[in-house]
């Protein structure tokens, strides 16, 4: 394995502090502590955020501008096209190879999957593999229509992880100048991404975090954001031992969302962390049948 820029440690001191990474990161070491179980997820995490926000403090801000825009309800349709995405292709090919190797140096991607990923990065053609991984994925009943190989789950990861700093940075500027009063559907009015996690806000209120962009927006409290089953006796709830993070399980579709339970105010949700503190939690569903 060559060595890349990704063995930089994440917290050096270019990083001003007080930025969202920081406190990622430090949550991270102290889940290690507490939970030693968890200590290579929280590493190889802490190494794919450092790789992450590198990338995403040189993209540029998105040109569209979005003031008050509404998304539309009834179509469905994300407001961000894909054109808009400020995307420096060489800073992405980047981010493809380092996250490639940070999950070939975790043992979680195969040399097989490994090499495929690499060539991914040299293809001219990536562009439009991005294009159709990016518009295919805002029709919400693909899963069902498309049950997909392990290769095209892996691709999905890969540029699901190498797009995010893109993704994120237009999230930051664009979903706060959106006007959401409106939307209630299950998936990311900015992106079109579907929900990866849920926050239970102080106010009792859910709201959804994208796993593409990590946008958030509210949706009903109950109802499945993945078959909106909205029957409250066909959803299956529990919480961790600590009661900080609760799992709605559909018994409609038997997909299951994780959410994070902030009514104490003491946090807000983060994603990097609670992705890797509930993976206890990930076990617990997927014996009970159920699938994220
Ligand atoms: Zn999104
Ligand atoms: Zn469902």
């Amino acid at each position: 394995m060559t060595t890349t820029k990704t063995d930089l440690p994440p917290d050096r001191p270019a990083d001003r502090p007080g930025r969202p990474e920081s406190r990622e990161v430090k949550e991270l070491r102290e889940l290690k502590t507490a939970q030693p179980d968890l200590a290579a997820a929280a590493d190889m995490q802490i190494e794919l955020l450092g790789a992450q926000k590198r990338i995403q403090s040189r993209v540029p801000l998105p040109s569209a501008t979005f003031d008050r825009r509404k998304p539309d309800n009834t179509g469905r349709r994300p407001v961000l096209q894909f054109k808009d995405i400020p995307i420096d292709w060489s800073d992405f090919r980047l981010m493809i190879r380092q996250t490639a190797d940070i999950l070939r140096r975790f043992e979680t991607l195969e040399l097989a999957d490994y090499d495929r990923i690499q060539a991914l990065a040299r293809d001219g053609q990536i562009e439009a593999v991005v294009a159709t991984w990016y518009e295919t994925a805002m029709a919400p009943a693909r899963r069902k229509t498309d049950p997909r190989t392990h290769e095209r789950e892996l691709l999905d990861q890969v540029l699901l992880l190498s797009m995010r700093p893109f993704l994120a940075r237009c999230a930051e500027a664009l979903l706060p100048r959106l006007e959401l009063s409106d939307w209630r559907q299950p998936t990311c009015p900015l992106c079109g991404g579907e929900p990866e996690f849920a926050f239970i806000n102080p106010a009792a209120e859910r709201l959804l975090i994208c796993g593409r962009c990590t946008g958030q927006w509210r949706f009903d409290p109950i109802t499945c954001p993945y078959c909106e089953n909205a029957d409250r006796t066909r959803i299956t709830s529990f919480t961790s031992r600590d009661g900080r993070y609760r799992i709605y399980a559909c018994d409609e579709c038997h997909r299951y969302l994780k959410a994070f339970d902030g009514r104490d105010g003491s946090r807000p949700a983060l994603l990097a962390v609670d992705s890797i503190a509930t993976l206890p939690l990930d076990a617990a569903a997927i014996q009970r049948g159920y699938q994220s």
